[in-house]
């Protein structure tokens, strides 16, 4: 190990000296220019410079092998990739506001010829015709293909095609990077321009940062800011993009595009092998396993009924999590056990089989029941204010709980989880009635009125003015995948009536947080899918520009090479233990 730091650092020491020197790290060794120089006093510099020249060329070698098997490697992965994207307008106040937005989910297939993607949401055929690709450089439509681009450094790229710039070393999270600026030698179309942050053991780029170029009248390349973690087994696999235009001129300038998008990506490894171990496991352990049902007791009908409602229950969270659109069991689901064990103690609420909380992975706002199964969404998670707001979605699916509204039986029927992943959204039907929205609320209401949050409601009543201010430009966001709308028209129906106890929306006011940004609270696993909360340290806030409810934000990860994807530890699980029991997921970035 300590060789290897050795090393490291003598060839950063060259790289820095090559630097002042001024040279550029080009395809080809600068033999030329140097031999132009006098020959007589520099040969043994000659001979230094050659020798970092060949190792810098060595390392840009590794750089992009390593790229370019991540690109192979790419093809056999296929997590969700959910790309959301806002368009912008100018404001004098709060610098750009949404105006609009686009949403697409689907299971990577990556193949840089012909990249794309099997969608998970209905109406949505790809890759699409050359007719509709025309048509889209005129109303400037977003291809979930073009965002797919940012996750791999494409457009030819090898030494011969690329100069390097060695810029300086610098620490993303707690590991230590190399950055060049990349620059394509001629400018072909589709070449990448930008800076690469590479990691310092084995050569992974972590992120890089750019465009595509240069663009035309028939194509336009977005600037996007593509990140990396560490999964584990030395590999480095993309998590999330970022992307913007402030000002992109288009149709000959007279219109401007301004944008800001995400892509993220997770459960690379989700729906694989687990089970496949587990039976090797069984199957070792057989001799000693015994079976402990206890004959005596037989079933009485009622317990049989649960006992039938439980496993359509389970049969859904199975599926749902094998597709990576749900969570596994983990840190958030038992914050959300904590608010909701709250509203069931002060209500003396004492249900069985007991109520369990569970995340959506994806970012459009929605919360709906499977059974006795609460499930929030990553997105709503995010823009949720405080406790209160939180208690409120809450309280509104718990109530469905308590009135009895039933999952249907037929999904305690396996064949009915027997469907392809993408399917998953479609297979499986979870809406309720208007009336039994009606009902929850009113429920959900007394719910409130007789818990710890009774006198914090206004907060929770704000929430739903802000997403009533933003109802009519964010459609797919408020557009649920699984769960009932919350929105009606431009409307919030949901728990409507707790708006008429809350203050007035003022939008530029900068100590009034009505919602979050979005990517603020849950912190996904690219790997495993797994949902943590983010300990971001609170920020006070400038301006009311920073408050950013319901929007994409630019990203900075936290970049490590420790991963969370082994097996729960019991630390973990006292960690847990000890949240105390009005466990607040902890705002990030803003003051509450
Ligand atoms: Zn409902």
């Amino acid at each position: 190990m300590r060789n290897v730091n050795y090393k490291l650092s003598f060839l950063i020491v060259l790289i820095v000296s090559l630097v002042s020197s001024g040279l550029l790290f080009a395809g080809q060794s600068p033999k030329q220019d140097s031999a132009t120089k006098q020959p007589a006093a520099a040969t043994s510099d000659n001979a230094k410079t050659e020798a970092a020249t060949a190792a810098v060329n060595q390392m840009i070698d590794k750089i992009i092998a390593k790229e370019n098997a991540l690109g192979q490697a790419m093809r056999n992965m296929h997590p969700l990739v959910e790309t959301y994207v806002q368009s912008l307008d100018k404001d004098d106040e709060l610098a750009f506001h949404p105006t609009g937005d686009r949403y697409f989910l689907g299971k990577l297939d990556f193949n840089p010829e012909a990249i794309t993607q099997r969608s998970l949401l209905n109406g949505q055929s790809l890759p699409m015709s050359f007719l509709s690709r025309l048509k889209q450089v005129y109303s400037v439509k977003y291809l979930p293909e073009g965002f797919e681009q940012m996750l791999v450094v494409g457009g030819g790229f090898e030494r011969n095609n690329y100069a390097f710039e060695y810029v300086r070393r610098e620490f993303l999270g707690t590991v230590r990077t190399l950055v060049f600026d990349v620059q394509p030698k001629k400018d072909d179309s589709g070449t990448f321009k930008g800076r690469i942050w590479v990691e310092d053991q084995d050569y992974n780029i972590v992120r890089f940062n750019g465009t595509y170029g240069p663009s035309s009248w028939t194509k336009m390349y977005f600037h996007f800011d593509s990140w990396r973690e560490f999964v584990g087994m030395g590999q480095w696999l993309p998590a999330y993009v970022y992307t913007e235009e402030s000002d992109m001129k288009y149709l000959v300038g007279r219109r401007h595009l301004r944008f800001k998008g995400q892509t993220r990506l997770w459960g690379y490894n989700v729906g694989k092998s687990t089970a496949q171990d587990e039976l090797t496991a069984l199957i070792v352990e057989s001799d000693q396993v015994k079976d402990n049902v206890d004959e005596s007791q037989g079933m009485s009908p009622v317990h049989a009924l649960r006992a039938w409602e439980r496993q359509a229950e389970d049969n859904v969270i199975q599926r749902l999590e094998k597709a990576a659109v749900l969570a596994p069991d983990g840190e958030v689901n038992k914050v959300l056990e904590t608010v909701i064990n709250n509203l069931e103690v002060t209500n003396n609420l004492d249900i069985t089989p007991e109520v369990r909380a569970r995340v959506l992975l994806t970012s459009p706002l929605e919360s709906f029941t499977i059974g006795h199964t609460i499930v929030l969404s990553k997105g709503l998670i995010d823009v949720l204010p405080d406790e209160a707001s939180l208690a409120m979605v809450l309280a509104h699916e718990l109530a469905h709980i308590s009135l009895g509204h039933r999952l249907d039986t037929k999904y305690a029927f396996n064949d009915r989880m027997l469907f392809e992943d993408p399917e998953a959204f479609q297979r499986v039907y979870l809406k309720r009635d208007s009336k039994e929205e009606a009902d929850a609320d009113t429920k959900a209401a007394e719910f409130l009125k007789n818990s710890p949050y009774k006198d914090k409601l206004a907060n929770a009543g704000l929430f739903l003015k802000a997403v009533d201010q933003r109802a009519q430009v964010l459609n797919h966001l408020l557009l649920p995948h699984i769960g009932n709308a919350m929105v009606k028209g431009n409307q919030m129906q949901r728990m409507a009536d707790l708006k008429q106890g809350a203050p007035e929306l003022e939008m530029k006011k900068v100590d009034q947080i009505s919602a979050l940004p979005l990517g603020g609270r849950v912190r996904v696993d690219p790997w495993s899918a797994k949902a943590e909360m983010l300990k971001a340290k609170p920020v006070a806030l400038l301006s009311a520009r920073e408050k950013m409810p319901f929007e994409v934000t630019p990203v900075y990860l936290y970049l490590t090479r420790q991963t969370n994807n082994a097996p729960q530890t019991a630390s973990t699980e006292q960690q847990q233990q000890q949240q105390p029991a009005a466990a607040a997921p902890q705002a990030a970035g803003v003051k509450q």
